[in-house]
């Protein structure tokens, strides 16, 4: 299973990165986690990123596609992995592309969780009241969403054109959302299988 997952902030992305990525065996890598941990350990590469993070903007396109792809080439995530926070841009998203082609490798499936801005807001909310976050305000917390929106829509597009999104309702309990994504994309990898196009290595 070759997958990515996208989700607005809130959506409990990494949650259920961690549930599917046991669930099919394969490692969960997240650009974030690899980015907080070099930074931690001071690395170059850390020391190269920990401004940019602390400002909450993007690191550079070519960094991170080639953090991304060294990552890929590890023996682990040879026969499948789950992408979450990559690709964040237009350009991270042809880099990947020309990745799994140049190995005749394809995505199965890009996961998205939905929900509507105004729940997720909510829950953002009462998060940052129960853990007493007070940089998550209102005001913040909807900039974010807008940013996430605005950011995430020509992705969405691309890869809905290439028939690979599988929108799975993010809103209920922890375990009702998982569930629904292991179905959701058992039916679609199955029901491109019993089409007849599912050659891929
Ligand atoms: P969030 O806290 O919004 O879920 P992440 O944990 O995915 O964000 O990423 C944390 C930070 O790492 C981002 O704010 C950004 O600086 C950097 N980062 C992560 N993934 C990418 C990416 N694909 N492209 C550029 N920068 C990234």
């Amino acid at each position: 299973m070759r997958l990515l997952i996208m989700g607005a902030p809130g959506a409990g992305k990494g949650t259920q990165a961690a549930k599917i990525a046991e669930h099919y065996g394969i490692p969960a890598i997240s650009t974030g986690d690899i980015f907080r941990a070099n930074v931690r350990q001071q690395t170059e590469l850390g020391k190269q990123v920990a401004q940019i993070l602390a400002a909450g903007d993007y690191v550079p396109d070519e960094l991170t596609e080639r953090i991304v792809v060294d990552r890929l080439d590890q023996p682990d995530a040879a026969d499948g992995f789950l992408l979450d926070g990559f690709p964040r841009t237009m350009h991270q998203v042809d880099a990947l592309d020309d990745y799994l082609t140049e190995r005749g490798r394809q995505l199965d499936a890009v996961l998205v969780l939905a929900a509507k801005p105004e729940d997720l807001i909510g829950r953002l909310l009462k998060r940052a009241e129960i853990e007493g976050r007070e940089d998550d305000t209102e005001e913040t917390i909807r900039y974010r969403m807008e940013v996430y929106q605005r950011n995430t829509k020509p992705l969405l597009d691309h890869y809905d054109q290439a028939g690979l999104l599988v929108r799975v309702d993010g809103l209920g309990t922890t375990d009702e959302v998982c569930e629904r994504i292991f179905a959701a994309l058992d039916a679609a990898v199955d029901g491109r299988a019993a089409a007849g196009n599912d050659d891929r290595p």
